[in-house]
């Protein structure tokens, strides 16, 4: 087994030099996190090199070259980086998922080529995805890419981890291409965001977007659940706690503090992008500096801002404003002797940040919007005698896990200059505290845990849907069913309806059976050794008017009619009237939750909401739920969830009670029971243990086997009775 690793930059550096190429490896965060894996897994990266090689027998070395390395290139035109990278990833998808909704800019042909590279990624990454290999896909670039690999790959186990923040629906929805990248990602089987915001959003999203079936953390597709969970990442505690102690930070940072003299220093690190805050910090600063004289010639701010897409105007135009604002705020207030804020306007390596972060009093993380931010675990790490404080954006990932940070919101000025005064004026033994609070947490949740545990939650659903998949009936299952089927002399054969022989529609009455359905249903009962039942939660009368006319029995309402050689029998009586309480209450709900309908059955209730709001029927059932408990109770009746309906019956019977009582009259020797709902496990249950159960659509611990679609059903019945 090994673990395939596929996003938009391979870890390495490539440089070019009188035509021939340097490889070095680039440890970023990520492949620090997967280094520190069990290192019998091996490992193994798809990516664009990031260079633009047309020469293919150019190519042709480097691919190579990269081999030897365990990575594969995935090489890309300057166009399709300028309209998949720059322009669909990083003009559209970037700020929406932001909250930067007015900086989307379309382009023609971006979302051509998103699909193309993401195509393109799938090609390139089949050839090296073996059987029991774990495929994890990293970031919004490669939204397409799960599905796109589990159609090649059905049984694949695919991970995909969400870097950045995932938004709200209201603001989702606006993307032309919403359902196409929702449905790209549920190829995979595990979905992993930062934080359980995003997570919600996530999930918020496929309700509204696919109208699916949520259950807390799994979606139930129709043949395959899939998972989402928050896993927030880390970073290298040990190597940022332990860099001011290398003689190259030690020199940095020495010569810093002479530089910077006694002054408290403020610091910020960020990436030029609008998301950051950047001016809004900056204006903060300025408003501590107006309202605070005493601490001006005392404060400085040390800004490092790490050059990224300057040659894209809104980049080029937002270092502008800085430069400006830095300029205006130094201009107002420095002195011969003192400078307010200290611009850098480039890169730092390890050893020159560490050093910056071990100077530094005050870390100021202010960012608008960021998927989790590194920067500021990085800086609590760093800190060893001499205490830091955290001032950080509650609208940071990072801020759900480090809440002994000064935590504000960036939008208010305020905010800012409070927090920095609150910093200032705070005493050593707090600083420590809330520190020593903080670095147990990130000690804790390194970078190296964030990956171990998604693969190991990976590794964990394989396993399950492995067990999942050997329930499902294969040809050689089937064979061995069909041997058992054609051995036997007196057969009881149960089946579900809806679900089952039928697909849902939004309209119950809609359901009718179909002619090929009738006609395999005649074919079954003309067998004398057969003794056919339709088992379902529908009325009798319904069932009377759809198979009244063949040779088949019926049972109805959960078990409280039945229909035995052309007779309908009561195994309950029919309710005249119903609770008023229970009346009211569900009448409630049909007025709060519009397309919504009750339908009175001879010994249930059913509320359906097949047709309503996913999210506000969900609410509702809850709530609805709450509500009748208590009268529920009172008076023996079950409340059953079922598919988009929350029925109200008598508990004295079930779905398994018609089965029973058929057993009880009869021997069998071969009983065989279908059905889809939660409901129908009464059934599995009821029967011997021999008999043979199966659940279509999702699993059931309880049945035997599986057949995951509906439409699979009557073709697999067709073949049984061939
Ligand atoms: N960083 C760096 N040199 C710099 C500025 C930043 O190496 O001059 C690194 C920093 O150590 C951190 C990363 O860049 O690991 C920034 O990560 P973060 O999550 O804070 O922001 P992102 O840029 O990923 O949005």
């Amino acid at each position: 087994m090994k673990l395939v690793i596929i996003a938009n930059r391979l870890p390495v550096k490539i440089e070019e030099k009188n035509n021939s190429y340097s490889i070095k490896r680039s440890e970023g965060g990520l492949a620090t996190g997967l280094s520190s894996l069990d290192t019998s897994i091996e490992k193994f990266w798809v990516g664009w090199p990031g260079i633009y090689v047309d020469d293919k027998s150019l190519q042709k070395r480097i691919t190579r070259r990269l081999h030897a390395m365990h990575f594969h290139p995935v090489f890309l035109s300057q166009e399709q980086i300028e309209k998949y990278y720059e322009g669909y990833s990083n003009s559209i998808l970037w700020p929406l998922c932001h909250y930067f909704f007015s900086y989307i800019e379309y382009g023609s042909c971006f979302w051509e080529a998103y699909k193309e590279v993401n195509t393109l990624f799938c090609e390139e990454s089949l050839p090296f995805i073996d059987e029991n290999d774990i495929v994890w896909i990293q970031d919004y670039q490669l939204m397409l890419l799960p599905k796109k690999i589990r159609d090649h790959k059905p049984q694949a186990n695919i991970g995909y981890f969400h870097h950045i923040p995932f938004p709200s629906f209201e603001l989702f929805r606006v993307l032309p291409e919403r359902k196409e990248l929702l449905e790209g990602l549920l190829g995979a089987d595990l979905i992993g965001l930062h934080t359980h915001d995003y997570m919600r959003h996530f999930i918020s999203s496929l309700y509204r977007v696919l109208d699916l079936n949520c259950d807390l953390d799994e979606i139930k597709l129709q043949d395959r659940t899939v998972h989402v969970d928050a896993f927030p990442m880390g970073i290298n505690y040990q190597k940022y706690h332990d860099a001011a102690l290398l003689p190259a930070v030690r020199k940095e940072s020495a010569e810093l503090k002479k530089k910077l003299g006694n002054q408290t220093i403020i610091l910020s690190v960020d990436r030029l992008d609008y998301s950051k805050g950047i001016l809004n910090r900056i204006k903060g600063f300025a408003q501590f500096l107006e309202n605070h004289p005493e601490y001006r010639e005392k404060v400085s701010l040390a800004m490092i801002v790490t050059p990224s897409r300057d040659n894209v105007e809104r980049y080029a135009d937002l270092k502008t404003r800085i430069d400006q604002t830095i300029g205006q705020v130094n201009g107002k207030y420095a002195t011969v002797g003192w400078t307010p804020i200290h611009y850098y306007y480039r890169s730092f390596d390890f050893e020159g940040l560490s050093a910056m972060y071990d100077v530094a009093d005050i870390a100021l993380v202010t960012p608008l919007r960021d998927g989790m931010n590194l920067v500021a675990k990085e800086y609590l790490a760093s800190k060893r005698e001499k205490p830091g404080v955290l001032i950080l954006s509650e609208m940071a990932g990072a801020a759900i896990e480090l809440t002994d940070a000064i935590i504000i919101n960036p939008m208010d000025a305020n905010e800012i200059e409070n927090a920095i005064l609150q910093a200032i004026t705070m005493s050593e033994h707090e600083k420590k505290e809330r520190l020593w609070r903080m670095q147990k947490t990130i000690s804790n949740q390194t970078v190296q845990k964030w990956a171990n545990d998604f693969v190991k939650e990976l590794s964990y659903i394989k396993k399950q849907n492995e067990e999942i998949y050997q329930k499902i009936i294969d040809k050689k299952q089937l064979a061995q069913i069909k041997r058992q089927y054609d051995r036997s002399s007196h057969r009881l054969l149960v089946l579900d309806y809806d679900g089952t022989l039928a697909p849902f529609y939004k309209k119950p009455e809609e359901a009718a059976p179909s002619p090929i359905l009738l006609s395999l249903l005649e074919k079954m009962a003309k067998d004398p050794a057969n003794h056919v039942v339709i088992n379902s939660g529908r009325s009798s009368e319904m069932l009377e008017k759809w198979f009244g006319d063949l040779p088949i029995d019926l049972s109805a309402e959960h078990s409280a009619l039945y229909k035995e050689n052309g007779e309908w029998h009561e195994n309950f009586k029919k309710i005249e009237q119903w609770d008023s309480e229970i009346l009211d209450i569900i009448q409630r709900t049909i007025e709060k939750t519009p397309n919504s309908w009750l339908e009175i059955k001879n010994t249930a209730l059913v509320w359906h909401y097949r047709k309503a709001d996913t999210w506000l029927a969900n609410l509702r059932e809850e709530q609805l739920v709450r509500a009748l408990i208590e009268p529920c109770t009172r008076l023996n009746l079950q409340i059953v969830p079922g598919n988009k309906i929350l029925e109200i019956k008598p508990s004295a019977f079930n779905k398994g009670t018609e089965i029973k009582r058929r057993m009880q009259k009869e021997k069998f020797d071969f009983v065989l029971v279908i059905g889809d709902d939660t409901t129908d496990e009464d059934m599995f249950r009821a029967i011997p243990s021999d008999g043979i159960s199966i659940k279509v659509g999702d699993f059931s611990p309880i049945a035997k086997y599986r057949i995951s679609l509906q439409s699979k059903v009557i073709p697999f019945l067709t073949k049984l009775i061939s």
